[in-house]
């Protein structure tokens, strides 16, 4: 060791420019100036750091250039550092959009955040029915209130909507044709492509009707001895106008019911409650949608609803039964905080006057713009001191509720605004300042726009946490 520690002080201060100058990895983890890192990050990732950064100087100073010992000890620590550094990790999701599917989407309450610790830290009643002392039921958590919300006679909670989908069309489709207007094959971000799913499913696709008209016709048309069900999928992210013609629940509702067959809807986001209480716009509720004749309905447990990831099966009692005893339900089902989780938001739906309280998703959808507005004006003077050479200033933007709900409408809000005052192009220094701003200990997520960065304060809260987050901005 003392050996070691005089051969290695004797690099300390110089600057290497010979590769037979470089540090071997056993003496560069033996200099006493690794110890600490070697403690708090054990030797064998240390040793795997060393050996890249020493490799990586060796390179360097092949190519003639020369490197200090000081930043061989800098580079190792970063390095290390780095590779236990969590790459999923909380930010501060003021892009506009409330559920941004790549930011996480729906934000839980303080209940769902409990019950996922309570449940986690140990054993739990998972599959267990405390009554018998036997093994109970792990679908059980959800479905009673899933069926008192939305007046279903059985539920059934999957890991998200894609699989809901599946499961549905595998369970009563497979081998048999489904026919969908054509105006409603979707594709969603993530791959996820109503064809595609159909053909994995099992079953064929048949398309009804033109992009923009499906008429009752072109359904009656459709059904053959080989249909299994009928089935709306809800145009999620994209709204056709003009001449057009789509089928309601209740007009396709009785034609399946005419020919005894089915009527799935794919809800997509999937409201539990009447948006319009929230002066928002209307999305159609799990419950309307089960009212105007579907047997069958699937939606998200992490969009509008603002719970957990999740996709909910909710219908007749005889199908969601068959979807049970399908095997493949087994590689679908959720896990234990995730149904926590659910169970406990769907527990706040049940009294929704403290729904715009204690639900984030909601609460934010139906804040006050007044309120956006004056927590801008007083955020916009702190992010300007830490912008010199910037403008900032408060202005008017439009959120979006995002994750394919009610896509063309817009609620209004307020941003702070960043612009480059007398430049043609600030492009690049707008994109180098929305960089720093995601390189704070919480990363801060933005919008650039229309020459300017924009940070929308609708989803903002902890204005205090936000200002003291700053005090790291480095521009
Ligand atoms: C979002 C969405 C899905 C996929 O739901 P996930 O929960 O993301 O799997 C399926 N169908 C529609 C109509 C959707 O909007």
């Amino acid at each position: 060791m003392g050996k070691s520690r005089r051969h290695v002080s004797s690099h300390a201060n110089k600057s290497i420019d010979r590769p037979q100058h470089i540090p071997s990895v056993d003496h560069f983890l033996n200099d006493p100036e690794n110890a600490s890192l070697i403690g708090e990050y054990g030797l064998s990732l240390v040793t795997r750091c060393a050996q890249h950064v020493l490799a990586e100087a060796r390179g360097k100073v092949l190519d003639g250039k020369a490197i200090d010992y000081a930043s061989l000890l800098q580079a190792l620590s970063s390095e290390t550092a780095g590779m236990v550094q969590p790459s999923l990790r909380p930010v501060i999701n003021l892009t506009g959009t409330v559920l941004h599917t790549n930011l996480g989407r729906a934000a839980l309450p303080e209940v769902a955040i409990k019950a996922m610790v309570d449940v986690a830290r140990g054993a739990s009643t998972l599959e267990f029915d405390l009554e018998k002392g036997k093994r109970g039921d792990r679908y059980k958590h959800a479905e009673d209130l899933l069926c008192y919300l939305t007046g279903a006679e059985a539920a059934l909670v999957v890991n998200n909507n894609a699989a809901a989908v599946l499961l549905t069309l595998n369970t009563l489709a497979r081998r048999k044709e489904v026919p969908v207007s054509r105006g409603e094959l979707i594709e969603i971000g993530g791959a996820f492509r109503m064809p595609d799913i159909m053909a994995r499913a099992g079953c064929k696709l048949v398309e009804v009707g033109t992009t923009n008209r499906t008429h009752s016709t072109d359904f009656e048309d459709a059904i053959s001895p080989k249909t299994a069900l009928l089935m709306k999928v809800h145009a999620s992210n994209f709204e056709i106008t003009g001449f057009t013609k789509t089928m309601s629940e209740q007009e396709l509702a009785s034609i399946a019911r005419r020919h005894a067959l089915p009527l799935v809807t794919d809800l997509g986001s999937g409201a539990l409650i009447d948006l319009e209480s929230f002066h928002l716009p209307h999305e159609t509720t799990v419950a309307e949608a089960l009212k105007a004749g579907a047997d069958v309905v699937t939606f998200s447990g992490d969009k509008l609803l603002g719970g957990p990831q999740a996709g909910i099966i909710a219908g007749r009692h005889d199908l969601i039964t068959k979807m049970k005893r399908n095997p493949m339900t087994r590689a679908m089902r959720p896990d234990k905080l995730s149904l926590a989780a659910m169970a406990a938001v769907l527990r706040l739906y049940t009294n929704p006057s403290q729904l715009a309280t204690e639900l984030p998703t909601l609460r934010w959808l139906s804040r006050d713009v007044e309120d956006i507005k004056q927590l801008t004006s007083r955020i916009a003077p702190i992010v300007q001191n830490h912008c010199k050479g910037f403008l900032v200033a408060p202005a008017p933007v439009q959120s979006q509720i995002g994750s394919g709900a009610l896509p063309s409408n817009r609620l209004a809000s307020a941003a702070v605004k960043i612009t480059l005052p007398r430049q043609n192009r600030p492009g690049k220094a707008l994109i180098r300042l929305a960089k720093a701003f995601r390189d704070l200990p919480i990363p801060v997520i933005g919008r650039i726009t229309d020459d300017a960065l924009w940070f929308d304060l609708r989803c903002l809260e902890d204005e205090s946490g936000f200002i003291a987050n700053l005090e790291g901005l480095n521009v």
